[in-house]
C-alpha cells in the first residue's frame, strides 16, 4: 500500500482541481437571480455578512446592470470580495439568512452574485478606489494575508504607505496556501492579490518572517505604527504513539504542499485516514481523494450535529466518495518498518456538555481498527506562542490580545485576523483588518 505520487494522468489532475464553482453562464442568468431579491429593509444577509457588506445595494445595482457600481459596493466593504465568493460558508452567513429560507424557497445565490460583479472588476481591471494626497505616514504590516491585505488597502486608500512583511513567496495568506485549490485556485489566488495591491502605495517585501529576518523593535523603530496579521500556523498534534512514522501528516502541510507546488509531485496514499472534521479536514479529504486516493476515512469523535464543519462541505465530501466514521477517536498509529499500516480508533459516546455547551466524546472502552497507508492529521491549529510571548505582546494561549480595533497592549502596535481570533474565516479576518486600518489611521492623527 504505497505512498506516492503522480497517480493520475495530467488531464485527471486538470480536471479534478478545476474551479468547482459554477460561475453564471450568462448575464441573463444572473439578472434573473438578482431580480428575485427583495431588497429587503434592514436586510438580514446584510447583518450575518461579518464585513457587512450592502448586499441588496449591490444586487439592485446588477439588476440594473451597473455591475461596476456593485463591485465598488463589495469591495469597499470588503476588498477581497471576490475570494469570499467562492470560499465563504455561505449557507450559515449571508445565504443562511435570506428571507426566502423563511419562504421555504432558494435564497438569492449571493456568493454567486458577488462573483459575477467582482470577476469582472478583477477580469477588466476596473481601478474603483483612489488614494488620497499622501499624509507622509509609514506602516508595517506583518502577513500577507487576508487581515493584512485588508488593513493595507484601507491605508493606501487615505494616503498611507504600506509595506507588507510576508513569510512566504506569495501574498494571500490562507486564502493561497490553506485552502482546497478546486476552491480558488493559486491563479485566482494571485490575481486577486495583485487587483489589491494595483491601488499603489502598497508594497510586498516576500521571504520575511518576524522573529527570523525582521523584529517588532525593528518596526517600531521604522514606522509610524505595525499591524500584525500573520494568522496562525501550527498543528495541532494528536499527542497519541505512532504519529512519528512515515505516512503521517499534517493537513496543514498536506494542502499546502498542493498549493505551492504542483499536483502531480504530491504523493498520497490509497488507504488515507483523516482526523477531524472541520473545513481543514474535509479539503485534505477531498484533495486527497482528487490526487488519486483509493479510499479516504474521515474520523472525528462526536457526531454530525456537532461537526464543526458546514453540510454542504459535508456534502462535497460525501459526493467525492469519502467515508465519514462518526463517534472515533484516534488512540494509536501503527506501522511496519517506519511506516504507518494501522489506525486504532477508540469508539465514543456523546456525554455531557462542555462550558460551550457541545457535548463531550466519552471513550466507550471498544476499539476498532482501521487499515490504512496514509494518516492526515487535521486536529485544528495552535498559535505562535512563543513569538508572540518574546515580543512583550499579551496574549492568552499564543493568541493576542487585542481590542475590537485591533489595539494591543503596545502603543502604535495592532493585530487582527487569525494571530488573535485563533482561526476563524476569511471573512472575519477582512474585516479585523479593515477595523484595525481605521483606528490606525486615527492614531497615527491623534
Ligand atoms: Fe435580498 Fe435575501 Fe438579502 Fe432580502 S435577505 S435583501 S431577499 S438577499
Amino acid at each position: 500500500m504505497p505512498i506516492k505520487s503522480n497517480r493520475l494522468t495530467a488531464e485527471q489532475y486538470e480536471q479534478n482541481f478545476s474551479d468547482i464553482h459554477p460561475p453564471f453562464d450568462s448575464r441573463e442568468s444572473a439578472l434573473v437571480e438578482a431580480n428575485r431579491c427583495l431588497f429587503c429593509y434592514d436586510a438580514p444577509c446584510i447583518k450575518s455578512c461579518p464585513t457587512e457588506i450592502n448586499i441588496p445595494k449591490f444586487i439592485k445595482q446588477i439588476s440594473t446592470d451597473n455591475v461596476k457600481g456593485a463591485a465598488h459596493t463589495i469591495f469597499v466593504a470588503n476588498i477581497m470580495g471576490a475570494g469570499c465568493s467562492r470560499v465563504c460558508p455561505v449557507e450559515k452567513l449571508c445565504e443562511g439568512s435570506c428571507v426566502y429560507n423563511l419562504l421555504e424557497e432558494p435564497p438569492i445565490p449571493i456568493a454567486r452574485l458577488q462573483r459575477y460583479a467582482t470577476e469582472q472588476a478583477m477580469e477588466k481591471k476596473w481601478q474603483l478606489f483612489s488614494r488620497k494626497p499622501a499624509t507622509g505616514k509609514k506602516v508595517a504590516i506583518v502577513g500577507a494575508g487576508p487581515a493584512g491585505l485588508s488593513c493595507a488597502h484601507v491605508l493606501s486608500r487615505e494616503g498611507v504607505e504600506v509595506t507588507i512583511y510576508e513569510k512566504e513567496k506569495k501574498g494571500g495568506g490562507l486564502m493561497t496556501y490553506g485552502i482546497a485549490a478546486y476552491k480558488v485556485t493559486p491563479r485566482f489566488c494571485e490575481d486577486e492579490v495583485n487587483y489589491i495591491i494595483s491601488l499603489g502605495g502598497i508594497t510586498i517585501k516576500y521571504g520575511q518572517e518576524l522573529g527570523n529576518n525582521i523584529t517588532l523593535a525593528e518596526l517600531k523603530a521604522q514606522y509610524d505604527a505595525v499591524f500584525l496579521g500573520f494568522g496562525v500556523g501550527l498543528a495541532r498534534q494528536l499527542q497519541i504513539p505512532g504519529e512519528e512514522l512515515e505516512g503521517v501528516v499534517d493537513a496543514i502541510r498536506f494542502i499546502y504542499n498542493i498549493r505551492a507546488g504542483v499536483y502531480e509531485e504530491v504523493p498520497v496514499g490509497d488507504k488515507v485516514a483523516v482526523i477531524g472534521m472541520g473545513m481543514t479536514a474535509i479539503d485534505a479529504a477531498t484533495q486527497a481523494k482528487r490526487l488519486g486516493a483509493k479510499e479516504v476515512t474521515l474520523v472525528y469523535r462526536r457526531t454530525q450535529a456537532e461537526m464543526p464543519c458546514t453540510e454542504a462541505e459535508l456534502d462535497l465530501a460525501k459526493l467525492d466518495g469519502c467515508r465519514i466514521i462518526w463517534l472515533a477517536a484516534p488512540a494509536m498509529i501503527k506501522g511496519e518498518a517506519g511506516k504507518v499500516t494501522q489506525l486504532v480508533c477508540n469508539l465514543m459516546q456523546l456525554g455531557d456538555p462542555d462550558a460551550s455547551g457541545r457535548r463531550m466524546p466519552v471513550d466507550t472502552g471498544e476499539k476498532f481498527i482501521l487499515e490504512v497507508d496514509m494518516v492526515i492529521k487535521a486536529a485544528g491549529q495552535i498559535p505562535f506562542e512563543e513569538m508572540v510571548a518574546a515580543n512583550q505582546l499579551q496574549q492568552m494561549q499564543g493568541r493576542i490580545i487585542a481590542e475590537k480595533n485591533g489595539a494591543t497592549n503596545i502603543p502604535g502596535v495592532f493585530a487582527g485576523g487569525d494571530c488573535v481570533n485563533g482561526g476563524k474565516e476569511v471573512v472575519d479576518a477582512v474585516q479585523a483588518g479593515k477595523l484595525a486600518a481605521h483606528a490606525i489611521f486615527d492614531y497615527l492623527h491623534s
